[in-house]
Formats: C-alpha cells, structure tokens, sequence
C-alpha cells in the first residue's frame, strides 16, 4: 500500500532530498514486511521474536512517508528543500576515502544519499536502545525492590551491552555529521561561489541594489549555518518522531495499569490517558514558544546583516589605511566604526530580552515535565497498584514523549536563527538570479563583425537616469580614437556598457567577433599574489615565461620590478599610483589584446612616460585598435580620431566625432 503510494510519488517531479527521505522510509518498510512474512511463518528462531520488527514498525514507516510527504507542501520546507536539493541531484564526481587506502570516485549525489540512509539508520538504531533501556527500567528496579540478586546481575549486563552499543553509535553519528556537513559546505561554497562569480553577476548585484547585502558573509557564513543545521534538525526532528511512535506505543499500554480516579472521573475509562496528557502539553508549550520568541526570526536576520556590516567596515579600513593616515581620519573611523557597533549591540540586547523570555519558558516547561508524571502516577503507586519498576519506566517513556513533543519549543530560537538563514541564502540566489536575466530595457551587447558599433545607443544610470547618447558612432579595426568629455559626463560608464557590463540603457552596441578586448581602468586591480601572478591576472600560471615578463617590465619602465617576480604582496598598496599603471599596461603588452580600451590608465604617469607607453604599444601591438579617454591635449598625438562628449539640454552628453586638432590647440 505505502509502496504504491511513495512509488507514484517518487515518480513525480518533487524535491530530491524528501525523496531520499521517503526512499529511505520505503527501504525500512519493505525490510519490515519482509522480516514480518518470514516471522509468521515461523522460519526465523523463536528467540529472536523480541528484537524483529513486529506491525507496529510496518504501520510506523508508512505514517511517516505520510507525514513528510505533507510535510513537502509546506512554504519553509520548500524553501529548504530548494537550497538543499542541488547538493542531492549534482552529478559532478567526488571523491570517497575509506580506511585501507580504498578510494571510490562516483557522483556526489550517491555519497550524500548513502550518507543520509547511514545516518538515518543509525538513529533508528538510537531509538530502538532506548526503548530496550526503558524495558530494562522496569525489569531493573523491580529486581531492586524484590531483592531479587541473581536477576539484578543479569540485568547488568545487559545494560553493559546495549550501554557500549550506545556508545558506538553516539561516536559514529558525530562523526558520519560532521564529515556529511563539511562535504555540503564544500560543495555548495563552490556552487554560491560560481553562482555569484557567473556573468558578472556580482558586480550587477551591487549595481541594482537592494536585497542581497554582504555576499560575502552569505557565502562564508549563511552556507556553514545552512549545512549544519539543516543536517541537524532532519536527524532531530526524524528521531524525535520515531521515539514519539515508540514511546506512545509503550506509554499507552502503561496508561491501562495505573487504575484510579481524579475528581471523581475513572481514568480507566479513558484509553491512554497518559499519552493525551503529554500531547496537551506540548501543544500549550508550543503555541506559548511561538507567541513569545516569533520576533527572534527577524532579529536574527538582522544581527547577521549588523555583524557583516561591522566586519566589512573593519576591512574598509585595512585596505585604505594609507589614505584615513593622510587625512587623519582616525577619529571619523573610530566614529563610523562605533556607530556600526551601536547597531550590533542595540539588536543583541533585542535578542537578549526574546531570548531571556523564551528561556523562562522553556527551561520552566522543561524542570515542570520532570515532575508532572510523577504527580500524576503517585496516587496509584502509593495504593500500591503498581510496583516501583513500572513506576520508573512510565515516567521515564512520559518524558521520551513529551521531550519529543516539546521539540518545537526546546528548539525555537535555533529554528528562529535557521529561519533567517534561509531567508538570506533564498534572497541571494535570488537575486543572482534576477541579475541574470537582462532589465525589459536593456542595451542589446552582440559580438559580431570587424567594427565596433553603437546605435541608437543611451545608457543610463541603474535608477534610469540618461547619461550618455551615442547615435551612429563606430570605430574601425586598428583605428586609434581618443575620447573626450567633462568629468562625470560618463566616459567610463560609456566604456562599461562596451565592455558588456552595463545593461541600463537603450540601444545596440556590436562588438568585434573573437578578437580579444583589453580594458585597462584608471585604477588597475592585481591580486595579493606573487608579482609574476599580479602582472599575468587573470591568464593562467604558465602562460608567460619569465623571460617574455621580464621584457614586458622592462618595456613599461619598471625594470627594478624584474628582479622580484617571486616576492608575494599587496602590490595595489606598495606602489605608486603611476607604477601601477604601468604594470597594468605590462599586462596588456603580454596579453596583446586586439582591442585595447584604456580608461585614463596613463593619468598618472608624467607627460614623457605616457608618450614613452603609447610608443611602446604602437611596437608591441602594431595591429591593435586603441580606443583611450584622456584629458591631455598632447595624447592627440597618438590617436587619429577623437570622439567627444557634449553635454545638451536634456542632461544628456552626446558622443560625436570632434576634430583632433580642436584638443591639440586648446
Ligand atoms: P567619467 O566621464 O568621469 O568617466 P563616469 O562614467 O565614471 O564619468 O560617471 C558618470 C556619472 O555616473 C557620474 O556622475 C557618476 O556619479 C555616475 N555613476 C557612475 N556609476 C554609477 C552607479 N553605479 N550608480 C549611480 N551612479 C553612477
Ligand atoms: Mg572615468
């Protein structure tokens, strides 16, 4: 019946990860019927009987494929399952070390479902301790109290053996987590990451703004919070059901022994009276924990954003520490830095006070439970009804189910955090997504023929605002074009939207098919790597040799550089504002784009070292179309053609052929 029922479902498109829950349900279902058959048939020993899976555990597994089927429908389990699914469904190949040297190499999805059913199983084998130990209970005390010697020591050591199977298990369910969540964390960093770094959406995503704060705390953070927890609370929330099946089954049974009445009502007459008494205090202990603690989740949220923000305002410092020295921008630091603080510290004492209430609660929940059972059996043990072994293994299975009941409570503000945490990680994926997808009025970027063509072109800023108009403009190959304008008039934003990083605006820009483009900024990037690294990025290791490095050093008149290719450094720090032009433009000599953009990447550097770099290209890239904005009247030296920026009436600067000559006299 269940196999039917979890065999259609399984069939249809649904999440990856309640699949592999309910395939594993649907392994422990099969399994039970199985073992059942062959017990009622009679071909198993008779003294196994005790530990076989008896109906019960056949009804259990197909409730529970029930329960997390529904489970799947609702909005937070969706969410989860979204984030969680893509590490159940990869089909990227990982790779599994076992003790003796023994490496397997098959797709990650079968080692993280074998990972869960091992996982699983292993708390099926927890729970079924435990039920072992609560029988144990009763036969042990009530050996206690019948000063019953012989049987005292034959309980021992069964508790001895079960005790060290507990001990296994508990060792290998730390460690099998453990290794599970480092493995999730591993690949799903490398998934946001890619994610992130794909299509230049991470710059789109600080250019449109909005949802997606502090990428990098979501990557770092967020992913670690997201693997461990959700780990966790399956493994929980799993076990917790389980033993609530196994321990209503034995309390429920319980409930029929203790005879006696309360306020003239017969208990007796109402079947496993226990079992309700511990349901109606979870349910009150539930409903109370979400009225009182339902504001952490958006605390939460809000002290992961506050903390990132600190940390990143700590990084601003470090890597600008040489300007704030300049302008003795200290105190203002230390300011800025406070004020970020405040702001942690203000929603911590938030979390404080819905944390402090939330413990009064639970913690008086969790002390009130041990005693509830008690007050609740004593009449019938002191009528001497029940001997004092019962009495111990009934309060001991009442708490199993009220302690699996009251779940949701105990662990309210974890959830409270991991609710937060999704809501972030669904936000970036978001909005890495969206980024993706081109605005509904975008400038159309092709690549395609000899020339590079603008028509129609405007770009505007991200809020929509025109910048810059380009109607007809097109530059031809090995053309040298300087381009002029204002500051401000969107020279740089022009050459984005060339590039193809900006999608704001209208219009079309064709770009030169194959030929590789070169777009040097006024302000170059290099990594913290070795100088050889800094001067190649972003090429591979190894596509230059030192000798060809070298020459391009020496080129750009940096030869003091030549010696230190190994030396490791933050080298966008160390050197001049006009060295570090001058790297960039190594980079572009020994890249040898055919297109080459500079961006003001010779402003920096004196008059006769920029009529020395524009030499040094016309040598090393003879064919190379250069297209370069500037302010120097004496750069229309090097180019053949000018294109300049006007500003008109409508606020927008229109991009028009102007003569050479004009830029030379002025
Ligand atoms: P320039 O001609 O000096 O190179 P830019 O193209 O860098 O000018 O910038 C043109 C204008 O666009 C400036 O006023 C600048 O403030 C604005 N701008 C540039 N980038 C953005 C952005 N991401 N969001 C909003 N405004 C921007
Ligand atoms: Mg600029």
């Amino acid at each position: 019946m269940i196999a039917a029922a979890a065999a259609a479902y399984l069939s249809r498109q649904s999440s990856t990860l309640i699949r592999g829950i309910i395939g594993f349900l649907l392994v422990w279902h099969l399994a039970s019927v199985g073992i059942l058959i062959l017990k009622e048939a009679g071909a198993l020993p008779a003294g196994l009987a005790p530990y076989l899976p008896t109906r019960a555990s056949v009804l259990l597994s197909a409730i529970f494929a029930i329960v997390v089927y529904g489970l799947s429908f609702v909005g937070t389990i969706r969410q989860i399952a979204k984030l969680a699914d893509p590490f159940f469904e990869t089909r990227d190949i990982g790779e599994l070390r076992l003790p003796f040297g023994v490496t397997f190499r098959v797709q990650e999805r079968y080692i993280a479902h074998a990972l869960l059913f091992v996982l699983l199983a292993i708390n099926i084998a927890q729970v079924l301790a435990t039920v072992l130990l609560n029988q144990w209970n009763n036969r042990f005390y009530t050996a206690l109290q019948e000063k019953a010697e012989a049987t005292f020591w034959i309980e021992l050591r069964y508790f001895t053996v079960v005790a060290f199977l507990w001990v296994i298990l508990a060792v290998y369910e730390l460690y099998l987590t453990q290794y599970t969540q480092m493995r999730w964390r591993r690949w799903m960093t490398g998934r946001l990451t890619g994610h992130w770094l794909d299509q230049g959406a991470h710059y789109r995503m600080r250019l449109a703004g909005g949802q997606a704060d502090n990428p990098d705390q979501r990557i770092a953070e967020d992913v670690r919070m997201f693997t461990s927890n959700t780990l966790d609370l399956v493994i929980r929330f799993f076990s917790a059901i389980l033993s609530l099946y196994a321990f209503v089954l034995i309390l429920w049974g319980l409930s029929a022994s203790f005879k006696y009445q309360v306020w003239g009502i017969n208990l007796e007459t109402i079947p496993g009276y226990l079992v309700w008494a511990a349901l109606f205090v979870a349910v009150f202990g539930t409903i109370c924990a979400h009225f009182i603690g339902r504001s952490l989740i958006g605390i939460n949220f809000l002290r992961q954003r506050y903390e990132a923000d600190f940390r990143y305002s700590l990084v601003r410092v470090r890597e600008n520490d040489e300007q704030i020295a300049l302008l003795k921008g200290e105190e203002a630091e230390r300011q800025g830095l406070a004020a970020r603080f405040t702001k942690v510290v203000a929603n911590w004492f938030d979390y404080m006070k819905y944390t402090k209430r939330l413990t009064w609660f639970t913690t008086f929940v969790n002390q009130a439970s041990v005693i509830f059972p008690f007050v609740l059996l004593a009449p019938a043990y002191f009528s001497g009804a029940v001997p004092l072994g019962s009495l111990t293994q009934t309060a001991g299975a009442f708490g199993r189910v009220e302690g699996a009941l009251l779940i949701f409570t105990n662990l309210y503000s974890t959830l409270a955090d991991y609710k937060s945490v999704i809501d972030r990680l669904t936000g970036f994926e978001r909005s890495a997504d969206d980024v993706k997808v081109p605005p509904a009025s975008a400038i159309a970027f092709e690549k395609n023929g000899e020339t590079l063509d603008l028509a129609d072109l405007t770009v505007t800023l991200p809020d929509g605002t025109p910048l810059v108009g380009a109607a007809a403009l097109s530059v031809g190959k090995g053309e040298r074009v300087l381009v002029t304008g204002p500051s401000g008039s969107g020279k740089s934003t022009l050459f984005r939207a060339i590039a193809g990083i900006w999608p704001h605006g209208a219009g079309k820009v064709s770009a030169p098919t194959g030929g590789d483009v070169m777009l040097l900024p006024q302000r170059p990037y290099f990594p913290v790597a070795t100088l050889r690294d800094a001067v190649t990025y972003p090429a591979e290791r190894g596509a230059y040799s030192d000798a060809e490095i070298v020459k391009a050093l020496a080129a750009v008149n940096l030869p003091a550089l030549t010696t230190r290719l190994d030396e490791d450094a933050a080298w966008h720090q160390m050197l001049s504002g006009g060295e570090q032009q001058r790297l960039a433009m190594a980079r572009a000599l020994l890249s040898k784009p055919d297109w080459l953009f500079l961006d003001e990447a010779t402003a920096a550097i004196d008059e006769v070292g920029e009529a020395n770099l524009y030499t040094t290209i016309r040598e090393w890239l003879p064919g190379a179309t250069i297209v370069s904005i500037g302010h120097r009247s004496t750069l229309a030296n090097f180019h053949d053609r000018r294109i300049h920026l006007t500003k008109g009436e409508d606020g927008l600067h229109a991009a028009a052929d102007a003569p050479l000559m004009a830029l030379a006299k002025g």
